[in-house]
């Protein structure tokens, strides 16, 4: 993940990034959204010219792209001069100030510190088609192996965060056995279930929740399943080709 030259070189940027890193490690979210309303203006101000990127997979930069849609006078919010803030567009700046490990003094110059989970969930389908899945059935699923990596600047994967990783991940090791892949979300088609990749992609968000702000961008998911069908593996975020 790089941070667009113009941001790296600024002095400003790399201020409001060092602290807005310093509040998420003591997971102070009050003072996160600050920063990043001063984020917001810094770039509306002097760097108006910085595209805001949204991110696959993340439901609040769905919720955003509706909400700019739509008026919703009793959330409005203003700078001091009065002016409109977009919502959507603070949520991107949410975004792009976790991509700024690296130029924030709390991050910059310090080792890459990488913490690896793997495990295997027994998985099954709801109506296993017999021809792919001869030997699909509750009581034996497919294997779905499980790989799940966390590699941040060292001053941010702090023990506590270290802790709560390994934590989630037992738990998800725990809970997904001999479970049936279409129920593990229910009543939410948004996020439904269906396959590796959809594992893959839910395994992430479960564990993001259980992280610090920002944290959730450092952490990847591959899953190998070779016995529920071709393809594979399966990564989030997905593999950025070339380059
Ligand atoms: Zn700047
Ligand atoms: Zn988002
Ligand atoms: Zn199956």
């Amino acid at each position: 993940m790089t941070v667009p030259s113009v941001i790296a070189a600024c002095t400003r940027c790399r201020e409001i990034a060092d602290t807005w890193w310093r509040y998420g490690i003591v997971d102070d979210k009050t003072a996160l959204r600050v920063e990043e309303f001063v984020f917001y203006e810094h770039l509306q101000d002097d760097h108006s010219g910085i595209t805001l990127m949204s991110v696959t997979g993340c439901r609040s930069c769905e919720e955003a792209e509706t909400m700019s849609q739509f008026a919703m006078p009793d959330l409005a919010m203003h700078r001091a001069d009065g002016s409109h803030v977009d919502p959507a567009r603070l949520h991107l700046v949410h975004h792009l100030l976790e991509q700024t490990a690296e130029i924030a003094a709390t991050g910059r110059g310090a080792g890459t510190l990488i913490s690896g989970q793997t495990f295997t969930a027994y998985l099954y389908h709801r109506s296993p088609d017999t021809e792919q899945h001869p030997r699909c059935s509750p009581d034996r699923g497919h294997a779905y192996h499980v790989t799940v990596e966390l590699t941040a600047p060292v001053a941010l994967l702090t023990e506590d965060q270290t802790i709560a990783f390994c934590t989630a991940v037992a738990e998800l090791e725990r809970d997904l056995q001999y479970r049936e892949l279409e129920r593990l979300v229910e009543n939410d088609p948004d996020r439904a279930v269906n396959d590796a990749y959809g594992l893959a992609r839910w395994v992430h968000a479960t564990i993001v929740e259980r992280l610090a702000d920002g944290l959730g961008s450092y952490l990847s998911v591959r899953v190998d399943a070779p016995d529920a069908g071709p393809g594979g593996p399966w990564l989030f975020p997905p593999a950025v080709r070339g380059s």
